[in-house]
């Protein structure tokens, strides 16, 4: 009997679950997905590869000039970076679907868009 009671109130419930793709649930906050770094404010001080337990930042460059490459399938989304940060370069995102087909694709190139550089140019 007692089976039956919830049998019938599960009938006029909704489903618990949603119907993927199609339909999406909103990210929590705080949720830990996906780093993006603002790379015009990095400075290069190299903490966040440091700090990286799984070698998912490679810093090249120096400075104000450096880059950043994020291997996003060995990220395992601890979030070090973005609290070791001096700058605030780094963020948490809310992207969870990260799905993709080849190493390539999960390989993200920070490069700045204009060169910088304290090098004072020469005047006449
Ligand atoms: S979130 Fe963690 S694993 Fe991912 S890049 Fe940052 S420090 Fe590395
Ligand atoms: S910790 Fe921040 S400022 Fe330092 S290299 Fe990484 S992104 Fe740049």
């Amino acid at each position: 009997m007692a089976m039956e009671r919830e049998l019938l109130k599960s009938l006029a419930k909704k489903p618990a679950t949603l119907c993927y793709p199609s339909e999406k649930a909103t990210p929590v906050e705080g949720i830990r997905a996906k780093v993006a770094w603002d790379i015009e404010k990095c400075i290069g001080c190299g903490l966040c590869p440091q700090i990286c337990p799984s070698k998912a930042i490679e810093l090249t460059g120096k400075g104000s000039e450096a880059e950043i490459t994020y291997y996003l399938d060995r990220c395992l989304f601890c979030g070090e970076c973005v609290d070791v940060c001096p700058t605030k370069t780094i963020k948490t995102t809310s992207e969870f679907e990260l799905a993709f087909t080849s190493r390539t694709e999960a390989t993200i190139h920070y490069k700045r868009s204009k060169p910088s550089s304290n090098r004072k140019e020469k005047g006449c």
